[in-house]
């Protein structure tokens, strides 16, 4: 068993020194062990589709992912990780050791769907495709942690540096990335070297991370009866006030910078005056000096709309704003000429595989926004409707995916 390990390991030394040059995609092609793995990898595929099914018949709404931790916890137990654990906010954790303490690497999916609890979540089957809330977003991902795990063990690979597991909690939504914020700033704070989490579908990767400012704006006043009180300060008008601000902010094309007025409340009757009024407001950016710029506009935006309001009828009542963050996505970037994004490169382009390198706001955003190495890589095979009740994932080659997210593992951890 060690025997096999070492000679793994005497094998991939050269893929360490090639890192740099991009070379490290056909070494560990040529590394007889590696090889071995992806076959097994591609032969057991099945099998693999058979637990993406399973845990994801798991339920794990947002905010309530316990159930389907625990049988991470239990996974993680049987595949032989080290020190398994579950942290404060729901995060599984399992050790994979290395020959050396660095570099430390964390292989991550997330457990959370944006189904709510009470979603029937049992997946069916159609030919090549299976369906099912979060079959693809993230069982997928899941999966294929699970592969990777597998596949290592089963070659008896050994890495140069640790690799932590991670099943974490809060990727979607109002989750707000709470699980790797966790994981960066407390549970592993300042151990982690790099960072890879799987996600979806496709063979494509991320390495730049859209931020985003969520708020709630609320709009208070005395209220009153529209005729007999005319004259009184109106949270609606104060609104109207705002979202025309708003929809007048100019902001740059490139990086790609948005708002969003996404929802908006009040009142309870055509003839009263309000006595509040609301607003769900997105902003977005991959740049954080055009999104910090974007999010002071509309801050001072939603005051000066209350202000404007209250001048209008000389105080006669006074209106004021509640400006409730709902969610803050740090936007983040990791740098084409980063040894993590030279690795993946090299590797999906030794497996044959196109190079779609794009943005988007994941797990990821957290370690970029904190000058870590990050990328999210694409689970394999395809999907659709992610995030609707008719998701569905086509398992036609899903196998690809499995191996390059082996490879990349294996490539980031030496
Ligand atoms: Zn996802």
């Amino acid at each position: 068993m060690k025997t096999a390990s070492f000679l793994a390991v005497a094998f991939l030394a050269p893929a360490l020194a090639s890192a740099q040059t991009g070379d490290i995609g056909a070494a560990l092609l040529a590394d007889k062990a590696v090889a071995g793995a992806l076959e097994r990898l591609k032969a057991t595929e099945p099998e693999l589709i058979a637990e993406q099914i399973r845990v994801c018949e798991i339920p794990a709404p947002p905010f309530a992912e316990e159930a389907r931790g625990l049988e991470f916890k239990n996974i993680f137990t049987k595949l032989g990780l080290r020190n398994v654990r579950i942290d404060a906010v729901g995060n599984v954790l399992g050790e994979r050791p290395g020959k050396g303490p660095k570099p430390h690497l964390v292989f991550a999916a997330h457990l959370d769907t944006v189904f709510p609890e009470g979603t029937n979540v049992k997946v069916t089957k159609d030919g090549p495709w299976l369906k099912g809330p979060g079959i693809g977003d993230d069982c997928r991902g899941l999966a294929v942690m699970i592969g990777v795990i597998q596949a290592m063990n089963d070659a008896k690979l050994v890495t140069e540096g640790p690799i932590t597991f991670v099943a974490n909690v809060g990727e979607e939504g109002l989750g707000d990335l709470r699980g790797t914020k966790a994981l960066f700033n407390d549970t592993l704070k300042g151990k982690i070297d790099r960072f890879v989490s799987v996600d979806g579908t496709g063979l494509g990767m991320t390495h730049t991370g859209v931020g985003s400012f969520r708020y709630r704006l609320v709009y208070k006043g005395p209220g009153g009866h529209s005729y007999g009180a005319f004259g009184r300060v109106n949270p609606i008008h104060a609104l109207g006030r705002a979202i025309a601000a708003v929809s007048e902010f100019q902001v740059a094309k490139e990086p790609k910078t948005t708002f969003n007025v996404g929802r908006i409340g009040g009142g309870t009757s055509v003839n009263s005056i309000p006595f509040e009024a609301w607003a769900e407001v997105d902003m977005r950016s991959a740049d954080k000096a055009s999104l910090d710029a974007l999010h002071a506009k509309f801050l001072a935006a939603a005051d000066e709309a209350a202000a404007a309001e209250n001048r209008r009828w000389n105080n006669n009542g006074t209106i004021t704003v509640e400006k409730q963050s709902v969610g803050i996505r740090p936007p983040g970037h990791t740098p084409f000429n980063d040894p993590i994004i030279i690795a993946a490169t090299s590797v999906t382009k030794a497996l044959g595989f196109p190079i779609e390198w794009s943005a988007g706001s994941t797990d990821s955003n957290v370690p970029m926004s904190l000058g870590i190495p990050a990328i999210t890589i694409d689970g394999g095979g395809e999907g659709k409707d992610a995030h609707a009740l008719t998701e569905a994932f086509d398992t036609t080659d899903s196998w690809k995916g499995t191996q390059r997210a082996l490879l990349i593992a294996l490539a980031l951890s030496r």
